[in-house]
């Protein structure tokens, strides 16, 4: 049996209370995030209990955080500008993560989509984030231990995918997995050199891509560990 996490843990106190998450949600508005459904899920999920309780007090500034096996959570203002890219167009109702790492970005994305599949590389990261799902009991999320490049063939197609770590390119599975009228955001690029988000869509006649903003992600690595 797992236990749930309580009340009083979700709430959090202190730095980690609703008005410091507040304070958050403000700092994405004031940098330029406009989806309020997006918003409300940032202040909804409780960030403190996805990183190690010694960083517990640092989860509602605005900067990625280390997590265990060298990964990162990434930064709450690219969570809250991936995710508003995400449904930019509407509620996707099948949704692809890649990297699911601490989980974050999943439990966001769950809050706003019917259906959101996570795929992750180390099963150590997936099976702490799974917990973390059952404790919150954010049971439309579907957790995967897998090499993210295969994207989830049985699954396919998904209304978006989105990828948390940066490959040089884009695996063509995944474009393969992409529905028509989809849309995938990802960082892409060498890890030292220059990554930048880009967003695909799918087209009944093939695909369009847009470079965004340059990003720093960890590596979308080949294999499991
Ligand atoms: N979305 C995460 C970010 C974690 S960092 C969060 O909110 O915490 C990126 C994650 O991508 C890492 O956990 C890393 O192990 C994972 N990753 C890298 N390459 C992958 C691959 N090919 N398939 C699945 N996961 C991968």
């Amino acid at each position: 049996m797992i236990d749930l996490f309580s009340q009083d843990e979700i709430r959090g106190r202190g730095m980690t209370s609703q008005r410091t998450r507040d304070r958050l949600v403000q700092r994405l508005r004031d940098k330029g995030i406009r989806n309020e459904s997006v918003l409300n899920a940032i202040s909804s999920v409780p960030r403190h209990l996805f990183v190690d309780e010694a960083l517990a007090t640092r989860s509602y500034e605005d900067t990625s955080l280390p997590i265990a096996a060298g990964q990162t959570i990434s930064q709450p203002y690219i969570v809250a500008k991936m995710t508003e890219l995400l449904l930019a167009e509407g509620i996707p109702n099948k949704v692809l993560e890649l990297g699911t790492g601490s989980g974050y970005q999943a439990s966001v994305l769950s809050r706003l989509v019917p259906e959101l599949y996570t795929v992750e590389r180390i099963k150590q990261l997936l099976n702490e984030a799974i917990h973390r799902f059952i404790k919150l009991k954010y049971e439309n999320i579907k957790p995967f231990y897998s090499d993210g490049g295969w994207g989830l063939e049985n699954y396919a197609p998904f209304d978006a995918i989105m990828l948390t770590a940066a490959p040089r390119e884009i695996p063509d599975t995944l474009y393969q997995q992409m529905a028509v009228g989809g849309i995938m955001v990802a960082p892409v690029g060498a890890k030292d050199g220059k990554q930048s988000l880009l967003l695909v869509r799918r087209t009944s006649t093939g695909f369009t891509e847009e470079h965004l903003s340059s990003v720093s992600f960890v590596p979308f690595l080949e294999g499991c560990q």
